[in-house]
């Protein structure tokens, strides 16, 4: 056949856009019409391609009915909720990539309840105009320790918004940011810690070296003429990794006795957000940050925290202010449904004890409990015993560099199905509620500490696929 011949057989657009698989659907038909289009053109190209190499087409021109089913396969999708739930798999407790903290059930439900009209930013009691932060900001300074404390859309906004507000120029500064190299973290995706902070126009003034950076490293950038001068100091967590042997990192507190000797404030970027010591975690609590002497921390809700994706600053009465007032913060401000998660996250965190947030369930998760689990699944799934193994799981999001917590993996035997790790990877995550594992050394590991909250029938299903 020649090309012209077969150009000539692929579909016409009003054809396709005719077809039951698509008119059905109801959609608006310059929608669908671009979609047709597209796939159209994408035969065609494959068409072409072949002739100029003198090729054979490897398979033949698509018909009618396959253009619009591939329409109608990329319209279903467009018309299911999305993200999907996923089971995490992966024993990475705050995977960024998962959407990080699992929300409580009493997030959840507030975020619901919020959905609709709410008191957003109306006080009931006098039908005033209120702000959206007046239950939640004292619960937060309380929670901290802190004066005061604001929430913003995410970790990266409230530090944007932290530096931009307080390394501001000043009558006595020219306007910048000390921050020392050796805290230039890249956090995920190719972002940088100090890109984010001077995004707002305010330069980070890089002192000291990778290594090692003294006091009078930082002492230097505050004793420049006005002109050159830095307005704050900012601490940044060194949350993804561990500097080990020649080095040398001054303390908190010591950064701020200087901060405040030369009144300026010490901004303290930590991240994670924990709010009270645990024994699963090394982290430093914000509060400690706060006693050290930090004039503002900031930190994630979606980390340590346990809550949905927000940023909060914490910190001096004055700082929170100036943060509140600039203009930025109305830009990155936190919408609706996050704030109402935040708060039945935080109000969580006001009880005695372990809060129960699915976050600290898994952390707590008991080590031999998960292994009897582990062998009841296996049992339930005839796999043999040796497919339980001990395993290590991380809390990840930017917290706790090499700290690993003890759990157990079910490992499966794929040998006996002739499968590569790969393959049973994406049999999983291609599942109905998708699974993601984690393929280690030719083999799919899947935790089971960051799969506590899941009730066993929905692990089996998911696994008995691999069978
Ligand atoms: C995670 C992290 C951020 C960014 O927070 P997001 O909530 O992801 O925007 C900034 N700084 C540090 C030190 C972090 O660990």
């Amino acid at each position: 056949m020649s090309g012209a011949e077969q150009l000539r057989r692929l579909p016409k657009v009003d054809r396709v856009l005719d077809h039951p698989a698509l008119v059905e659907l109801g959609l608006r038909r310059a929608i669908v019409h671009r979609l047709v289009v597209a796939a159209i053109e994408r035969e065609r190209g494959r068409v072409l391609a072949a002739l100029e190499l003198g090729a054979p087409l490897l398979a033949p021109v698509a018909s009618l009915e396959r253009i619009a089913a591939t329409v109608r396969a990329q319209l279903d999708d467009w018309l299911s909720p999305h993200p999907r739930p996923v089971l995490n798999a992966t024993g990475v407790l705050l995977h960024t990539n998962l959407g990080r903290a699992p929300l409580s059930t009493a997030a959840r439900e507030a975020a619901l309840a919020a959905a609709g009209y709410c008191e957003l930013e109306i006080e009931l009691d006098t039908g005033k105009r209120g702000s959206r932060l007046a239950h939640l900001s004292p619960l937060l300074a309380c929670l901290f320790q802190a004066e005061d404390a604001l929430v913003v859309n995410n970790g990266a906004a409230a530090l944007l918004l932290a530096c931009t507000a307080l390394g501001a120029p000043t009558p006595d500064a020219a306007g910048g940011v000390a921050l020392s190299l050796g805290q230039h973290v890249e956090i995920g995706d190719g972002f940088r810690v100090a890109d984010m902070a001077a995004a707002g126009g305010v330069p980070i003034v890089a002192v000291g070296s990778t290594n090692r950076t003294h006091l009078r490293d930082y002492a230097a950038a505050l004793d420049q003429p006005a002109p050159e001068r830095v307005s704050a100091l900012l601490w940044a967590h060194r949350s993804n990794f561990e500097q080990h042997g020649f080095v040398a990192e001054i303390e908190l507190g010591e950064l701020a006795k200087l901060a405040r000797a030369h009144s300026v404030p010490l901004i303290a970027d930590l991240g994670s957000g924990l709010v009270d010591g645990h024994d699963q975690i090394a982290d430093p609590t914000v509060a400690s940050y706060i006693e050290q002497g930090a004039t503002i921390v900031s930190f994630s809700g979606d980390k340590l925290l346990g809550g949905p994706q927000a940023g909060l600053l914490a910190g001096s009465a004055a700082a929170i202010a100036r943060c509140r007032r600039h203009p930025l913060a109305r830009a990155l401000r936190c919408g609706k449904l996050a704030l109402a998660a935040l708060h039945a996250t935080a109000a969580a965190h006001l009880r005695e004890g372990t809060p129960s947030l699915p976050l600290h369930t898994m952390l707590s998760a008991n080590h031999e409990q998960l292994r009897d689990r582990a062998l009841r699944l296996c049992a339930a799934l005839s796999w043999p015993d040796h497919c339980v193994r001990s395993s290590f799981a991380t809390v990840g999001g930017g917290s706790l560099p090499g700290h690993e917590l003890a759990s157990v993996a079910l490992v499966p035997d794929l040998q006996s199905v002739q499968r590569s790790a790969h393959d049973a990877a994406a049999i999983l995550r291609r599942g109905r509620i998708p699974m993601v594992g984690r393929v280690h050394a030719g083999e799919l590991w899947l935790d089971l500490r960051t799969l506590v909250e899941v009730e066993d029938q929905v692990l089996l299903a998911s696994l008995r696929q691999l069978s």
